[in-house]
C-alpha cells in the first residue's frame, strides 16, 4: 500500500474545506491560530513518517496530552490509579461536573477533564510540579525523537486565566479527598501539559507505542507493557472524544483522542499512529476536518479495529 499517496490524496480531497468548524474560544490564545491550517502525519514501523500539509507546524495539543499523562501516571501508580478514576464513557461534555457529586469524586474516565486532573495529580505524585513537568517533557522528547517539543507558556497562562471551570472541578475533587497535591500545583501541571506544542509529525512518532504493544518499533523505546497499551487504546476508543466518542468510533473505527487545539491522535493497532490537525471544531470539541481526514484514511486503507483484514 502506498501510504504517502493515501495521505496526500486525503489532504487534497479535503483542502478546500480548510477553515471549517469553530476554533476553541474559551482559551483566548487558541483563537489567534490561523484556522486554515491542516496537517496529517502517519507513523508506521517502516521508519519514515508520511506527511501532508502543515504536518511540521507545532500546535497546542491540549487534551491529546491526556493519553501520555495516563501512560505515565499508570507507570508511577500502577492499577491503584483505577481506585480514583473510572473507565466508563461519560456521555457528557469534556468539562462537565454533573457526575462528579453522584460518583463521590471519582471521575468516569481519565480523558474527561476531571479524570485528567486526577491522573495528573498521580503523575506528579510526591514530586514538585517543576520536576513532574520536566519529566513529562523529557519523555515526550524521547518518544518523539525530537528535542523541539516545548510548552507554549502563553497558552498555559491563557488557560490558567480563564480556567474557572477546571478550578471548580479540581476543588470539588479535593473536597472529596481525591487529590494528593495542592489544587494549584496540580492545575499548574495540568495547564502546562495541555499547552504542549507539538507538530503532527512529532505527535505521530511519539505515539507509536500505542499501536505496537507499548514499544516504539522504530526506536525500540518502551513506554508501557503490551496489556497497558491495549487498555489505553480501549479507553481512547470509548472515551477519547467525550460525548462524541460513539460517533467517532462509528465514522472512523480507530481509537483516538481529540484536543480543543484541533489535533486528533489516532492509533491503528499493529499498523500506524496518525496525527491530524485543523483548528476548527465540532460541538463536542473534535476537529471537524481532522475527523473527516481520519475517516477518509480509514476508507482508503480499509483499516479498522472492527475488521479482520
Ligand atoms: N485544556 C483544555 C481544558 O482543560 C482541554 C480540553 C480539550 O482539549 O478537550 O479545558
Amino acid at each position: 500500500m502506498d501510504l504517502q499517496r493515501i495521505v496526500d490524496e486525503t489532504w487534497e480531497a479535503l483542502a478546500d474545506q480548510r477553515g471549517s468548524g469553530t476554533p476553541a474560544r474559551y482559551i483566548p490564545a487558541l483563537e489567534l491560530v490561523d484556522p486554515r491550517q491542516f496537517g496529517i502525519a502517519m507513523a508506521t514501523r517502516d521508519g519514515p513518517v508520511y506527511c501532508a500539509g502543515d504536518a511540521d507546524v507545532p500546535f497546542s495539543i491540549q487534551s491529546v496530552s491526556k493519553v501520555f499523562a495516563l501512560a505515565l501516571a499508570l507507570e508511577r501508580e500502577g492499577p491503584a490509579l483505577w481506585d480514583v478514576v473510572g473507565r466508563e464513557p461519560s456521555g457528557n461534555p469534556f468539562n462537565s461536573i454533573l457526575q462528579l457529586e453522584r460518583e463521590k469524586g471519582v471521575p468516569r474516565n481519565p480523558f474527561i477533564n476531571a479524570g485528567a486532573i486526577v491522573t495528573t495529580d498521580r503523575f506528579i505524585g510526591d514530586r514538585s510540579p517543576e520536576v513532574a513537568i520536566d519529566d513529562l517533557l523529557a519523555r515526550l522528547r524521547l518518544m518523539a525523537r525530537d528535542e523541539g517539543v516545548t510548552i507554549d507558556t502563553e497558552v498555559a497562562r491563557s488557560e490558567s486565566q480563564t480556567g474557572s471551570r477546571n478550578r471548580s472541578l479540581a476543588y470539588f475533587l479535593a473536597d472529596f479527598g481525591r487529590l494528593l497535591n495542592p489544587v494549584e500545583d496540580v492545575l499548574s501541571v495540568y495547564f502546562r501539559q495541555c499547552s504542549l506544542a507539538m507538530s503532527c509529525r512529532q505527535l505521530a512518532e511519539s505515539a507509536l507505542f500505542l499501536p505496537f504493544d507499548g514499544t516504539d518499533p522504530v526506536s525500540g523505546v518502551t513506554m508501557c507493557s503490551p496489556s497497558r497499551a491495549r487498555r489505553i487504546n480501549a479507553l481512547m476508543l470509548l472515551c477519547g472524544h467525550y460525548d462524541n466518542s460513539g460517533q467517532f468510533a462509528f465514522e472512523v473505527g480507530f481509537p483516538g483522542k481529540s484536543g480543543v487545539g484541533g489535533g486528533i491522535l489516532a492509533s491503528v493497532p499493529g499498523r500506524a499512529s496518525i496525527a491530524v490537525w485543523s483548528p476548527g471544531l465540532n460541538r463536542a470539541g473534535t476537529s471537524l476536518l481532522g475527523a473527516k481526514a481520519l475517516s477518509d484514511i480509514a476508507l482508503r486503507t480499509g483499516w479498522s479495529v472492527f475488521s479482520g483484514k
